[in-house]
């Protein structure tokens, strides 16, 4: 009992190091994406913003640019297919293969099966109805938001990973990596259903719960080896409602919830009332109420209202296999979901650019990366480089 009781206590002394806040400069330094979130041109967004249903070339191409920015811009990241096939109810028998691609950045020289991740998720592939429909928020964006968060955290891991490694230090006793999954096969292509949705999570996590890691290591799966499995869904449209739906990661809502307020007091959320650039365009300056995105940050711990399992998504498989969920989606559903209104010109680019520095703070504080997300003397050294030749 004692050595438990001890396990216990050093657990959280773990998990409360994991979170010293990142530093106000820190958050001020978050880059923004800029042109990449061009809709018309921009290297990153843009690319997703066509029919990508699973099973044609469109999605091919999507699955395409995401490979090709992992290789040409994140060397770093080992890339992963994982391919299942299924018929469908519109298939007329054929069976129609889904891709997940699973990109990971695990600290250097560590051992599979000893790493815990943060797994960051959105779906690529998009609804085969209405014809020609787009899915702007579902979920090219979420997928544009998750290539720009990897982009910006990677130096900071280097840094991190180097320096631990300088000092010898034990720090990387409990490595924890990150890892970004892009998943095929979401949408139904009918109606609804627990076999007509879901394809590639379902596959994903299937394949997972019985690749097992060598005995002996700490986590048994790669199923196992998700510290928290962060959905990204429906994210782009004005004035998102995201309540926190499970109790056991109300946590890690509180976390981000938090990162939302000091952004907004910092004046960084560019879709709030309150923003230089906006106060700065009407005649009362004074400021107005912040309309958060994560609404529930006070709530309780113990209160019985959480929502659960109400909306399915990517999740559901993860989580019936023991997977903590933090699943960010608002509720009500955005105006233009599963309508072809769903495109590039009715993204809220303020919300679009919002959601990604909040998701970048996060995955910053995850992974104790304050000090280490160095933007501007990054930037720095580039141009330096640059000018330098
Ligand atoms: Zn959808």
């Amino acid at each position: 009992m004692k050595n438990l009781a001890l396990f216990c206590i050093v657990s959280l002394l773990t998990l409360s190091a994991a979170y010293s806040p990142l530093s106000d400069d820190t958050l001020k330094g978050i880059p923004d994406p800029g042109d990449d979130f061009n809709i018309k041109d921009g290297a990153l967004l843009a690319p997703i913003l066509r029919t990508r249903v699973s099973g044609t070339p469109g999605n091919a191409a999507v699955l395409q640019h995401f490979v090709d920015f992992f290789k040409t811009t994140l060397p770093e990241w080992r890339l992963e297919f994982q391919n299942s096939s299924a018929t469908t109810p519109t298939s007329k028998g054929k069976k129609i293969p889904f891709i997940n691609l699973i990109a990971t950045r695990d600290p250097p020289g560590s051992q599979i099966g000893e790493v815990g991740r943060l797994a960051l998720v959105a779906h690529y592939d998009s609804k085969l109805t209405p014809t020609g429909f787009i899915g702007a928020t579902d979920s090219a964006a979420p997928c544009a938001m998750l290539l720009h968060t990897a982009r910006s955290i990677d130096a900071a891991l280097t840094k991190k990973w180097e320096a631990v490694a300088a000092e010898g230090s034990s720090q990387l006793e409990e490595p924890k990596g990150v890892q970004i999954l892009l998943l095929d096969g979401e949408e139904s292509f009918h109606s609804w259903t627990a076999t007509d949705s879901l394809y590639g999570a379902r596959a994903l996590a299937e394949h997972w719960e019985s690749s097992f890691h060598p005995p002996a290591s700490t986590y048994r799966t790669p199923l196992d080896s998700i510290d928290l499995f962060v959905l990204l869904d429906l994210l782009g449209s004005s004035a998102p409602n995201v309540p926190s739906y499970f109790k056991t990661t109300h946590w890690a809502y509180k976390k981000m919830a938090a990162i939302e307020h000091r952004l907004r007091e910092l004046r960084l959320f560019k879709s709030s009332a309150n923003h230089p650039a906006r106060v700065a365009k009407r005649k009362n300056k004074g400021l107005r109420a912040e309309g958060y995105f994560l609404v529930d940050s006070e709530k309780s711990d113990h209160d019985s209202a959480f929502m659960g399992g109400f909306v399915e998504d990517d999740h559901v498989p993860f989580m019936a296999r023991g997977v903590d969920i933090l699943h960010i989606i608002p509720s009500p559903f955005p105006r233009v979901w599963h309508e072809m209104t769903d495109d590039g010109k009715h993204l809220n680019m303020d919300v679009v650019e919002d959601w990604t520095r909040l998701v970048i703070a996060f995955v910053g504080e995850w992974m104790e990366l304050d000090g280490f997300l160095d933007f501007k003397s990054a930037r720095r050294a580039d141009y330096t480089e640059k000018t330098e030749l």
